[in-house]
């Protein structure tokens, strides 16, 4: 098997813009079993098949009616000299996953905390290590292993909370871009209801260093091809009402551009939305209201939602991240995803760590299972369980589709940027592949349910080799 070759590392240059690395890059074609997800309904397993990525990162083709992968290279143009990967038996190609909702300062405090509810957490664990990134050596020092932990895990995209610090968010967007990870990034703004210092000034200033760091993020990545900005009011109870509409009118001034923010967490986190925009219907009337409620808009949790809320929801195209392994440590409750799929609204994943105690998302695929699967025990109907097919596609393309990339990543259709793992099930690790396995989809069963990052020797993002097993062994 090749491996040689990767395209080309990007630095920052002096200018601050995003510029290929000086090394020479090639085509190259993958061979063997490749398997992504079509739709909600179906995962599409080739168990021959090649792929062909070009210089530039991007999936140029997916040949099933091919034996090799030379085979592959005489019949594309372009591709006669490529670079030939030819996967092992136990070894498969598939979509990097994509993480909606992950907390980058609360990386430190993973599996602590959970003997409290939503506010004691936030009280006791969240507020003073947010509060703690105003030094930035620290964010330094965090980030940069947590990006790599991110990557080694598969996490290709994710949509990163900062704190309220622009300098600190500013570190974590030059580190991601540094080690090649595709990311979604905002300064938090807050104002009130915090504790522990954890909040700022006034609206003028969390405004314009919001602004700031959406400058800087467009001036390391001006395409926005790896690290693209975001607006970030945490939720409805920390942002009172003179700096939500600011935030809205950022939004417009700063067009295209995500939102990333919370919304019904927790029946009192509704309640003190409530006590604080007077006036609303709906938690989503109120986003809506503001100018933050549109197609980029990535809202955590949605849990305690009323019919009102999901009219408005759909109306407006917004996307979910469930985070199903967060809502049940803190007790918060099960976000109905089969309601929000009914009613046509993107759904993803999100570890939303330090809640979640896990930044894979393999273990948030496990987790939402057994969030649908607990709401059928707790109603007696089966129709609240999500199907392997659906959380695959929720883990990488309803990822996509939340965080406005689907055109770009989440599956293997030509044209996207070659964002992928290669996974090898036949190792000594957790999964017990034994040869009674009957078809590629147990495999892919067994690797989701049972594997970890020691089963991802790969990660590709636009065809960057960025992370995996195999760059350490
Ligand atoms: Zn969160």
């Amino acid at each position: 098997m090749s491996d040689s070759a990767s395209p080309p590392p990007y630095t920052v240059s002096n200018t601050g813009s995003l510029v290929p690395g000086s090394s020479k890059s090639l085509n190259r074609v993958f061979f063997g079993r490749i398997i992504h997800s079509k739709s909600l309904k179906e995962v599409e397993i080739f168990p021959k098949a090649s792929l062909g990525v070009d210089d530039k990162g991007n999936i140029q083709f997916l040949d099933a009616n091919v034996d090799s992968a030379a085979e592959a290279c005489a019949k594309h143009p372009g591709f006669a000299n490529a670079e030939k990967v030819t996967l092992k038996p136990l070894q498969f190609l598939f979509p990097g996953l994509i993480d909606t909702h992950m907390h980058a300062p609360q990386y430190p405090n993973m599996a602590l905390g959970m003997e409290g509810d939503l506010k004691e957490w936030c009280e006791n664990w969240t507020d003073p290590m947010e509060a703690s990134y105003a030094d930035t050596s620290k964010a330094h020092r965090v980030y940069r292993e947590m990006v790599q932990k991110e990557l080694e895990n598969g996490s290709t995209t994710v949509a990163y909370n900062s704190s309220i610090h622009p300098d600190a968010t500013n570190v974590l967007a030059d580190t991601c871009l540094e080690f090649g990870q595709r990311t979604v990034i905002g300064k938090l703004c807050i104002l009130v209801g915090s504790t522990h210092g954890n909040w700022e000034k006034n609206a003028e200033q969390s405004i314009e260093d919001e602004r700031k760091v959406v400058k800087h993020i467009r001036k390391i990545d001006p395409e926005g091809k790896l690290v693209m900005p975001c607006i970030q009011p945490r939720a409805g109870s920390y942002v009172p009402p003179e700096l939500m509409a600011g935030l809205g009118d950022l939004c417009r001034d700063s067009e295209p551009i995500r939102v990333q923010a919370h919304m019904c967490e927790t029946p009192l986190e509704v309640e003190n939305m409530h006590k604080l925009h007077d006036g609303f219907e709906s938690y989503a009337d109120m986003y809506n209201h503001y100018g933050l409620f549109g197609p980029r808009t990535i809202l955590a949790h949605c849990i305690h939602l009323t019919e009102r809320d999901i009219e408005v929801m759909a109306e407006r195209k917004v996307g979910v991240a469930h985070n199903a392994n967060s809502n049940t440590c803190l007790t918060d409750g099960w976000c109905r995803v089969r309601q929000l799929l009914d009613k046509g609204i993107k759904v993803g994943l999100g570890t939303d760590c330090s809640a979640g105690y896990s930044i894979s998302i393999l273990n948030a695929m496990r987790q939402a299972s057994n969030v649908s699967r607990h709401l059928t025990i707790h109603t007696g109907d089966p129709a609240w369980k999500l199907d392997f097919e659906e959380l695959v596609y929720l883990a990488t393309m309803g990822g996509a589709e939340v965080c406005s990339l689907d055109h770009t990543v989440g599956n293997f259709e030509v044209g996207k940027a070659f964002d992928a793992l290669l996974v090898d099930v036949g190792l000594d690790d957790n999964i017990n592949t034994n040869g009674f396995e009957h078809d590629d989809m147990a495999l892919l069963k067994k690797w989701v349910f049972m594997g970890d990052d020691r089963s991802i020797r790969k990660v590709f993002v636009g065809g960057r080799l960025v992370a995996g097993k195999d760059l350490k062994a």
